[in-house]
């Protein structure tokens, strides 16, 4: 297989943002850190993982000023490995995740900022909130009293499928859902800034709806290896 051209790769897709003002992560998972090295001496900070384990031990190799993004499902067990330095939580997809999250921010005296995880994509397997859950806890009097939380926005995955149309309308729905929640009086520990949504196959639409975060992984470091 050819190596991919990191540098090269990163230059040609953040040509693509234009003036969307909207951010990258690059998503590393599963790819040695010596790409990593190379997409940070190209500049980039952030960087997604989705497994606890691979992130921390990525995280102890590499610069401290890195910020790091846990995109994937996260189980309970494994908040308090993250804990203490985790940038954003993307992938929050229950309300017993989130109490976890705050409880082990406590721990560690940190306001551990999170984005709730919407179900918008057709697929059963997708983790995340539907709409009314979404409602019922941002607007209830549970979130009052979690203090080592923020929420800074929503995250959703579309439809794996080549129809664009699927996936603009599941991104059209998550940004009118963003749009509607923000519209109304929400909690401090509520601040919905960021929209994230959008990967290597579909962050042009994303971004084209709203998205202010892309998580972009094979079009950077190639296509992954799963065994
Ligand atoms: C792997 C992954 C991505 C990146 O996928 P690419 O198609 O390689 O860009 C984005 N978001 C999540 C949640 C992922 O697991």
């Amino acid at each position: 297989m050819q190596e991919p051209d990191i540098k090269d790769n990163l230059k040609q897709t953040l040509n693509t943002f234009k003036s969307t003002g909207c951010r990258l992560v690059a998503v590393s998972k599963t790819k040695p850190v010596s790409d990593l090295e190379e997409a940070y001496a190209a500049g980039i900070r952030d960087f997604g993982e989705n497994k606890v384990q691979e992130l921390v031990e990525k995280a102890d190799q590499l610069p401290g000023d890195i910020r790091w993004h846990m995109i994937g499902h996260l189980q309970r067990n494994k908040v308090k490995y993250i804990a203490p330095f985790i940038h954003l939580i993307h992938s929050v997809d229950s309300l017993r995740l989130l109490k976890q999250i705050d409880k082990e921010g406590k721990k560690v005296e940190r306001v551990i900022s999170c984005l709730l995880q919407v179900h918008i994509a057709k697929e059963e397997t997708k983790y995340g909130w539907d709409e009314k859950e979404l409602m019922d806890f941002l607007y209830g009097e549970e979130i009052k009293g979690m203090k080592n939380i923020q929420i800074l926005g929503l995250m959703g995955m579309a439809t794996l499928t080549d129809n664009s149309e699927t996936i603009r309308k599941e991104f059209k729905d998550l940004h009118r859902l963003f749009t509607q929640l923000k519209s109304q009086p929400l909690p401090e520990q509520v601040q919905l800034s960021e929209l994230s949504m959008g990967m290597s196959g579909d962050y042009l639409i994303a971004q084209e709806e709203g998205s202010t975060m892309v998580r972009i992984g094979s079009a950077i470091f190639g296509a992954r290896n799963y065994t």
